[in-house]
């Protein structure tokens, strides 16, 4: 017989049989009768237990139920005369299967602080604000997927262990098995890094297969110790052939809104507590952004906003500088009071791929930046002419044999192709207006941070 969640039984009608499995939430002993609250994590809410004193081994129940214990407690499930819950379970027989000694368990009923939790990252799950965060991470993960297997794109797996660093670069973990790094002696005959993205990987896919994306973990080895930076973190990487920088951008609109469309309508009482508790106003900000249309501007643009925002920025404003997290929440946040999507970069401060526009200075990038968080996608059209790409390698002090097959996809039937990079733990933080990165994901790691 098919095991039903809590999230099930509440569905039911009112005297059906039925068995609760999880974790003791509270127990109030009233003496002729005790109210257990059993959470499972399929739903914030628990089911209320109620049971009588005369049912079988009640008082051995009794001794050994505590908050954190783990039980399994069949019975009748009845019209609830509370107002919080439509059912509660009349319990016929109660087995504790786990007990859990109260005076040592580290979650208390009180409130912790998220830094305290992380530091207890394997009991974690059992608070109502983690079960919501992974609920939500949950239901994004399968509405990236939906989102993308309804428009045609292939799923595809890139490598997490890469020879190639995608940008020429970026901080990356290195990958051996010896004491002193030997690349000729090491396991791949050459040095191997963990990958900082699949894009180049996902570009050979697209040119075959036209539209593909990417969904896996990602590294970067900097030691950014903010609330938006993790040194593993995961990261959607649609592809697309015969595509421009319009085409990514329409995609990437579309996918942020149905992304936050999709919670909306799947995880309502997990966005009702984050409102409540956590960003007060959160559900106005996310229908706000599923109905109205991104801001485009072009950064030359937004450098003249930024320079006449009258604002005092940490980091100065000048042509040329790459933005940083507070410039890019001012535009977003104050300026636009939305998404905005800023194009066409300076060349020199944008990976080497990305495509030459004719004004000589920028490239067809575009990245998304939204109100609290700032980047949240990352994305251009690539450079698919030969000539030009070679130069630009040669430009940009790269090797031109460590490139080899990414300019055989220039040579051999090249076409137009654009895409994107998005941050999963950032849509997460965007959509449940959790404040940091470490709090979104189960086992963050950022420096300093490997347990678990
Ligand atoms: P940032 O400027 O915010 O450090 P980036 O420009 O270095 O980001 P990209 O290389 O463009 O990042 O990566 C694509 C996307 O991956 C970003 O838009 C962001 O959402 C996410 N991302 C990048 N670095 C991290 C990180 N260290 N932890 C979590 N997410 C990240
Ligand atoms: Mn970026």
């Amino acid at each position: 017989m098919l095991k039903k969640k809590i999230k099930e039984l509440l569905k039911e009608k009112p005297n059906t049989q039925a068995v609760v499995r999880g974790w003791v939430r509270t127990v109030r002993d009233q003496k002729s009768f005790a109210f257990i609250e059993v959470n499972d994590g399929s739903t914030l809410g628990n089911l209320q237990v109620i049971a009588d004193a005369n049912i079988p081994h009640y008082a051995e129940a009794m001794s050994k139920l505590a908050t954190g214990a783990s039980v399994v407690i069949s019975g009748e499930l009845v019209e609830s005369p509370g107002k919080n819950q439509a059912l509660e379970l009349k319990a016929k027989e109660i087995r504790v299967l786990g007990t859990c000694d109260p005076a040592k368990y580290p979650l208390q009923k009180k409130r912790h602080t998220f830094e305290f939790l992380r530091t207890i990252a394997h009991l974690r799950p059992r608070t109502n604000t983690q079960g919501a965060v992974l609920r939500v991470r949950n239901a994004l993960a399968f509405a990236t997927h939906l989102f993308f297997q309804q428009r045609g794109f292939l799923y595809i797996q890139t490598p997490i262990i890469t020879g190639s660093d995608c940008e020429g670069g970026g901080e990356m973990f290195r990958v051996t098995t010896l004491e002193k790094p030997d690349p000729e002696k090491d396991f791949f005959g050459k040095s191997a890094y963990l990958t900082v993205s699949g894009q180049l990987e996902g570009e050979i896919a697209a040119c075959a297969l036209s539209d593909i994306y990417t969904f896996g973990p990602t590294f970067r080895a900097e030691n950014s110790n903010t609330s938006r930076h993790l040194a593993e973190f995961w990261m959607i990487e649609p592809e697309m052939a015969f595509a421009d920088l319009k085409d990514n951008m329409e995609c990437a609109e579309a996918y942020l809104k149905f992304c936050v469309r999709y919670v909306l309508e799947h995880c309502k009482e997990d966005l009702e507590f984050f409102d409540k508790f956590i960003e007060n106003g959160l559900i106005g900000r996310l229908q706000h952004v599923a109905n109205s249309p991104f801001a485009h501007i072009p950064y030359t643009e937004a450098i003249s906003i930024l320079k006449k925002s009258g604002k005092q920025f940490e980091f100065p404003v000048e042509w040329g500088i790459d933005l940083q997290s507070e410039h890019e929440r001012y535009l977003a946040e104050e300026h636009c009071k939305k998404p905005v999507i800023l194009t066409d970069y300076p060349t020199d401060i944008k990976s080497f791929y990305m495509r030459a526009n004719t004004d000589g200075k920028t490239v067809a990038a575009m990245d998304i930046l939204v109100p609290k968080i700032g980047e949240i996608i990352g994305g251009s059209q690539r450079e698919e002419r030969l000539d030009v790409l070679e130069k630009k390698i040669q430009d940009f002090g790269l090797k031109r044999e460590d490139y080899w097959w990414y300019l055989e996809l220039r040579e051999y039937g090249s076409v137009p192709h654009a895409g994107f990079g998005l941050g999963f733990e950032r849509l997460v933080l965007f959509t449940t207006g959790m404040e940091n990165i470490r709090d979104v994901i189960p086992f963050p790691r950022y420096p300093g941070h490997a347990e678990f």
